[in-house]
């Protein structure tokens, strides 16, 4: 018998110290429940009425001149702001495109262009997720595998994908699962924008790195309005255009992933996302009170146990810091500290660790504070 507990973050990073209620951005726990959106009452009608409907969705202007509009989509709390003439139409915009993309991305349709590629295991995708793809594959490849999209029959078998059947699956069936998860069987042939997996039993899963895509999208689409100044959360995924409207820096804080009354860090930021990947967002807890959570070890089909508890990817690329945010955390700190002075000029890194050193990239130096810890800086 094992516990299901499931962390509902209603904004795993709290945004913008200034800007945001502290109490409308801490998490919400809800244990033995299945997953349940936490929604202001206000906005309850609106998420229930229709997932397609736009025009459903209130954004509200606020008293500092911006729009504000909350959704629920791929599987998440989401939360835009944004600042500008045409805040409202880039609002509504972009609440269109994240429906888009839920739906393409969804595992639970049976129409989204990534189930229908793990029913029919050969089809054509659109250009957007030929581009999630692409860069999925590419992180694949640069990370030695630690980022892998094709875990999904593995999340399933421990109940990730259901969030209510949690179980330890036996070393037998996660060997058997291990052996289709190459994913240099996944074929794309980009000029017909043509997928193909080759593998028979390999299913796949984008959640590692869609999040972080579409806050990419939403930006530009905030660009394309001319808007001034945004914010948004999708679901903790934080990414920010430009500067406040007061010419300041951004103030994003990253949660403690082992005390919800502190952050663990507030990182200053412009026309970046700060995309934070860790354990303690979905898990459950068995007789022993053994954690296992959602981000899974390749290598072993367990969910990663690489020391630390957190990591958080700052970079101008919001699909780039979501999918090597779960990379790192698989990688560890060693490998992820390697990973970085390989690639310092995309990206910068806070990695917690399990004995709760923050380790920061240089690049960080003039730009996170913390009040509860030393920030040890590596180079
Ligand atoms: P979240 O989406 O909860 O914010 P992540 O961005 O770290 O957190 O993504 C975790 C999700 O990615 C899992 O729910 C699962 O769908 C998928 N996943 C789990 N392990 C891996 C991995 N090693 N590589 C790629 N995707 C993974
Ligand atoms: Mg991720």
């Amino acid at each position: 018998m094992h516990i299901p507990i499931r962390k509902i973050i209603f904004c795993t990073i709290m945004i913008t110290l200034a800007y945001f209620s502290l109490s409308g951005c801490m998490p919400v726990t809800n244990a033995t429940e299945s997953p349940k959106t936490v929604l202001p009452s206000s906005m309850e009608n609106n998420a229930a009425a229709s997932k397609t409907d736009v025009a459903t969705y209130s954004v509200n202007p606020s008293e500092d001149g911006s729009y504000y509009v909350e959704l629920f989509a791929m599987d998440t709390e989401m939360t835009l702001k944004v600042y500008g003439n045409h805040g409202r139409e880039a609002a509504l915009a972009a609440v269109r495109e994240i429906q888009r993309f839920d739906h393409l991305f969804s595992t639970g349709l049976s129409d989204s262009c990534v189930s229908t590629l793990n029913a029919q295991k050969k089809a054509i995708w659109p250009e957007d997720a030929i581009t999630v793809l692409t860069e999925a594959l590419a992180l694949y490849k640069s990370t030695d595998g630690a980022f892998n999209i094709s875990l999904y029959p593995i999340n399933q078998a421990w109940g990730f994908t259901s969030d209510t059947d949690y179980r330890i699956p036996g070393d037998t069936e996660l060997e058997a699962l291990i052996q289709h998860t190459n994913c240099e069987d996944i074929l794309l042939q980009e000029e017909e924008r043509q997928v193909v997996i080759s593998d028979p039993d390999m299913e796949i899963d984008l959640g590692g790195i869609v999040k972080g895509f579409t806050s990419n999208r939403v930006m530009e689409i905030f660009e394309e309005y001319g808007c001034e100044s945004a914010v948004v959360s999708l679901g903790g995924n934080v990414q920010v255009l430009h500067r406040k409207p007061d010419g300041s820096l951004w103030k994003i804080a990253v949660q403690n992933p082992v005390d919800d009354g502190n952050y663990l860090a507030v990182i200053q930021a412009e026309d970046k996302a700060v995309i934070t990947s860790g354990g303690y967002e979905r898990y459950f807890v068995d007789d022993n009170g053994t954690v296992y959570h959602h981000i899974m070890d390749p290598a072993t089909g367990y969910p990663a146990n690489s020391g630390l508890l957190s990591v958080s990817i700052i970079s101008d690329d919001g699909t780039l810091a979501d999918g090597l945010s779960t990379a790192l955390f698989v990688l560890g700190e060693e490998k992820a500290i390697d990973y970085w002075r390989q690639h310092a000029d995309t990206f910068d890194t806070i990695l917690y660790t399990d004995d709760h050193r923050l380790l920061a990239s240089g690049g960080l130096k003039d730009r996170i504070t913390s009040d509860t810890h030393a920030v040890i800086f590596f180079e």
